[in-house]
């Protein structure tokens, strides 16, 4: 008696050993060589009728090449066969590894659920129409799309387990949805190329490098939820539109933006930087702390942008972060190149934290004074170290004398030209830096 395939909606005979399913979809596991042989034989002449068949509007069937179910032997290999109707491959299966290089799509093709194990690899294919990866699982192994080009791919929930992916040079022609897809294992965008809207809300790179090095976004590009718990680089990466660029609710210690165009006017919404002494700081600087290759210029600039981007969005606390940030670059890159500036970026440092605390030279007000009140009264053969209760309203005398002078007004006879002169100039010095300080707090304010 002849049974008849169990797959919902096959129909074809069952294969003897198949476990009541046919050749197509039963598991290749325990294939001989003559098995495999029947299959491609079965499988190319069933491809070749559908693929070459011209059907009519009305009869023409919903997944033309319809491969749904099916469960490809190891290795199978669709190089450079071009695909003329819209393919269906849900929920198909293909172990140890499947090749799709060069290959064409001139419709749509549906990859929905579908599995691959082992490498995988799709490079230079052509995606004509809607490529659907939605739910697709990419398992221990590798998948290039190496110079793939997609007219619009849904990667939907695809995951990627112990599996690296390759997007070298590949081209989103139109949309390219990774929404809540999640990897684990080296990601590589690579010079990839965005022409349409980017979606990575809710993706996740676990465990592995997001390498977006390089790559072009065209249009707008959304980052949304912890995407990148362990590292990221936009290194030399363009975006055209960074006004539509969002990264939202996300920890971006691991991010680096080292060359990023676009950064100054991106979007950031409920982020995390590092902490470094108490401010915020990107990982590039973090970096840097540990490489051999210091190049401060960089992060510098990425602190820069990043200062003028939320100056911007009047977020006037971490901008002041960003600056002190980006003075810290400028003294670490003069400490090597040019002593002088790296002597008057600490000063200002130490004077009034880069102009970023009115409160420092406030403190520097009073030890100024205090020292040379100290001075004064001890050239007046008044000991500081044998107070009596006299003595401390004399030196409070002094005091009084030493503010005046500090704030450039006449004191009363003193023989100390020069000391008088140098607190003056202190004097005028922190005076400004203190003036300063409050302007940009309260310009801050008021912008
Ligand atoms: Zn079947």
């Amino acid at each position: 008696m002849c049974e008849y395939c169990e797959y919902e909606g096959c129909g074809r005979k069952e294969h003897k050993g198949g476990e009541g399913y046919c050749i197509f979809h039963c598991d290749k596991r325990d294939f001989a060589e003559k098995e495999i042989k029947k299959f491609e034989k079965e499988f190319w002449g069933y491809f070749e009728e559908r693929n070459l068949t011209e059907w009519s509007q009305e009869s023409s069937p919903p997944g033309e090449l319809d491969f749904r179910g099916f469960r490809f032997p190891t290795d199978f290999s669709f190089e450079g066969i071009e695909f003329k109707k819209a393919v269906d491959f849900r929920r198909a299966v293909f172990i140890g590894g499947a090749c799709f290089k060069s290959a064409i799509f001139s419709s749509k093709v549906h990859f929905l659920g579908a599995g691959f194990e082992g490498r995988t690899t799709f490079e230079n294919a052509e995606f004509k129409g809607k490529a659907e990866f939605a739910g697709t699982k990419f398992i221990e192994g590798s998948v290039s799309f190496k110079e793939a080009n997609f007219e619009e791919a849904n990667f939907t929930l695809s995951k990627f387990f112990n599996c690296t992916a390759n997007c070298t040079e590949t081209k989103f022609k139109g949309k390219a949805n990774f929404g809540l897809a999640q990897f684990n294992g080296d990601v590589l965008f690579f010079k990839a190329e965005f022409n349409s809207k980017a979606n990575f809300e809710g993706a996740k790179f676990i465990d592995c490098k997001a390498d977006f090095r390089s790559a072009r976004f065209c249009d707008s590009a959304k980052f949304v939820g912890d995407c990148f718990p362990s590292s990221a680089s936009f290194y030399h990466s363009v975006f055209e539109q960074p006004k539509k660029v969002e990264f939202e609710s996300m920890d971006l210690s691991n991010v680096s933006f080292l060359h990023c165009h676009g950064i100054e006017n991106f979007r950031f919404v409920d982020e995390n930087w590092n902490i470094k002494y108490g401010r915020n700081a990107v990982y590039d600087e973090i970096k840097l702390d540990k490489s051999k290759d210091k190049n401060y210029r960089l992060v510098e600039e990425v602190y820069r942008k990043l200062r003028l981007n939320y100056e911007r969005n009047l977020r006037f606390s971490e901008a002041g972060d960003f600056y002190i940030g980006e003075m810290e670059m400028r003294r670490k890159n003069a400490r090597v190149k040019n002593k002088i500036e790296y002597a008057l970026i600490i000063f200002y440092n130490l004077a009034s934290h880069y102009g970023e605390s009115y409160l420092r030279p406030l403190y520097w007000m009073f030890g100024i004074t205090f020292l040379f009140a100290l001075g004064y009264a001890e050239f007046n053969s008044l000991n500081p170290f044998n107070f009596e209760l006299g003595d401390i309203f004399r030196f409070l005398g002094y005091f009084g004398i030493s503010m005046s002078v500090f704030f450039q007004m006449p004191p009363e006879y003193l023989p100390y030209t020069f000391a008088i002169t140098l607190e003056r100039l202190l004097g005028a010095l922190f005076v400004a830096l203190f003036v300063l300080a409050l302007r940009r707090k309260f310009k801050k304010g008021g912008e």
